[in-house]
C-alpha cells in the first residue's frame, strides 16, 4: 500500500485538486494500485483553522507519505500577515523538512497548443525542456536574513546566497541522470560573473561532468539565459539551476508553452519519495469561478505515479488521456483559442475521466 496525501492549499487549488483526485481515484480502482488517499491542511486555510502554515498534523502526513499532491498557497487574504507565517512558510517548509531538494519542471509543448504560446509557432513547436531547479538552499533558505536598522536610522534589507559543495553535488546529480536519460545536453546556469557563490557551482559542475562523458555540459549566465529562452529555446535539453534563478527561469519557460495552468512539476528527496503541484500559484484573480485550468494538476499526478510510486503504464495513461481531450477541442479559457469549446474546471476534469474510461 503508497500513502498519497493531498493538500488542496488555496485560491484555485481545491478546485484543481478535486479534479485530480477524480484521477487518482479512477486509476486506484482500475488499475488496482492500492493507494490509500488522505487529505491535510496547508497555507493560507491551515493558518486559518490552526493559526500556521503547516501544522505538526500535516507534517507528520507529510512525512508518512509516499507522495504529495498539492494544488497551491497563498492569496490577498494573507499578504498583511508576518513573513514567518505567512501561507507559502507552510510550502517551504514542507520542501526543507521533507529535503525535497530536486525540482524538476518540464515544459513541453502540446502540438495541439502551439498557437497559445506568446511565441511564433515554428520557434516553440515540439519545445521539450527539463528545468532542473535546486529546491532547499540557496538565497531563499541562506542566513543572515532580515531588516536591519543601520547607524545612519536607515533601514536595510539583506538575504544571504549560499550554496555547499554537498548541496551542489546533490542537484547536479539529478540533473547530469536526467540528461543521460534525455537528449544528452545539459546547461549549467549561474552568474559566475558576479557571484562567488556560483564561481564554485560553475567548478562543482565541471568537476562531476567527468563522471558523465556521455552528456554534453554547458555554461551560461542566468541574464543570456532568460534571452536564449524566448529567442531560441529549443536549444537546450536539461538546464540545472539555483532555487532563485530556477524559480524564474521555469516560470518563462512555461509561459512559452502557452499557459502556465498545462505544467505540473516534482520535488525529490534523495529516495524519489516526493511531492507534486503544479507549475502555478493559487491564481487569486479566477478562485472560485471554476474556470481554472485542472490540466497541471492531473499532469502532476502523473509525474507522482512516474517518480515515486513507479506506476509508469498509468502515469502514461493520464498523459494519453489529457492529449486526446486536447484533440477533442476542449480548453479552459487560459488555452481558449477560436473555433475551440471553451470548458470549465469540472468539465476539463470530467473529460479526461471519460478518455480515460476510453482507454
Ligand atoms: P499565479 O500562478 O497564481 O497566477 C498568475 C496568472 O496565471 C494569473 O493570471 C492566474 O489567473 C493565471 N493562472 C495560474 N494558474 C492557472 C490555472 N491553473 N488556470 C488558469 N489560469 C491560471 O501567480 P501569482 O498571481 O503571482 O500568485 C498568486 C498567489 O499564489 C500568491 O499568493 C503567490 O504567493 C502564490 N503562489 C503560490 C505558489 C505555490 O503554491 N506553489 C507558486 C506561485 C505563487
Amino acid at each position: 500500500m503508497s500513502k498519497v496525501l493531498l493538500l488542496a492549499g488555496d485560491g484555485i487549488g481545491p478546485e484543481i485538486v478535486t479534479e485530480a483526485e477524480k484521477v487518482l481515484v479512477l486509476l486506484n480502482e482500475k488499475l488496482n494500485l492500492n493507494l490509500d488517499l488522505d487529505h491535510a491542511k496547508v497555507g493560507g486555510s491551515a493558518i486559518d483553522e490552526f493559526g500556521v502554515p503547516l501544522p505538526d498534523s500535516t507534517l507528520d502526513k507529510a512525512k508518512a507519505a509516499d507522495a504529495i499532491l498539492l494544488g497551491a498557497v497563498g492569496g490577498p487574504k494573507w499578504d498583511a500577515l508576518d513573513m514567518a507565517i505567512r501561507p507559502e512558510k507552510g510550502l517551504l517548509g514542507l520542501r526543507s523538512n521533507l529535503e525535497l531538494f530536486g525540482n524538476l519542471r518540464p515544459a513541453i509543448l502540446y502540438p495541439q497548443l502551439a498557437d497559445a504560446s506568446s511565441l511564433k509557432p515554428e520557434i516553440v513547436s515540439g519545445l521539450d525542456i527539463l528545468i532542473v531547479r535546486e529546491l532547499t538552499g540557496g538565497i531563499y533558505f541562506g542566513q543572515p536574513r532580515g531588516v536591519r536598522v543601520l547607524e545612519s536610522g536607515e533601514r536595510q534589507g539583506y538575504n544571504t546566497y549560499v550554496y555547499s559543495e554537498s548541496e551542489i553535488r546533490r542537484i547536479g546529480k539529478v540533473a547530469f541522470e536526467a540528461a543521460q536519460k534525455r537528449g544528452g545536453k545539459l546547461c549549467s546556469v549561474d552568474k559566475a560573473n558576479v557571484l562567488e557563490v556560483t564561481v564554485l557551482w560553475r567548478e562543482i559542475m565541471d568537476d562531476m561532468a567527468k563522471d558523465y562523458p556521455d552528456v554534453e555540459l554547458s555554461h551560461m549566465y542566468v541574464d543570456n539565459a532568460a534571452m536564449q529562452l524566448v529567442r531560441a529555446p529549443k536549444q537546450f535539453d536539461v538546464v540545472v539551476t539555483g532555487n532563485m534563478f530556477g524559480d524564474i527561469l521555469s516560470d518563462a519557460a512555461a509561459m512559452l508553452t502557452g499557459s502556465i495552468g498545462m505544467l505540473p512539476s516534482a520535488s525529490l528527496d534523495v529516495n524519489n519519495k516526493g511531492m507534486y503541484e503544479p507549475c502555478h500559484g493559487s491564481a487569486p484573480d479566477i478562485a472560485g469561478q471554476g474556470i481554472a485550468n485542472p490540466l497541471a494538476t492531473i499532469l502532476s499526478v502523473a509525474m507522482m505515479l512516474r517518480y515515486s510510486l513507479n506506476e509508469n503504464a498509468a502515469a502514461d495513461l493520464i498523459e494519453k488521456a489529457v492529449s486526446n481531450v486536447l484533440d477533442q477541442g476542449l480548453r479552459t479559457a487560459d488555452i481558449i483559442s477560436k473555433g475551440l469549446t471553451k470548458v470549465t474546471t469540472a468539465e476539463m476534469g470530467d473529460a479526461v475521466i471519460e478518455a480515460l474510461n476510453k482507454l
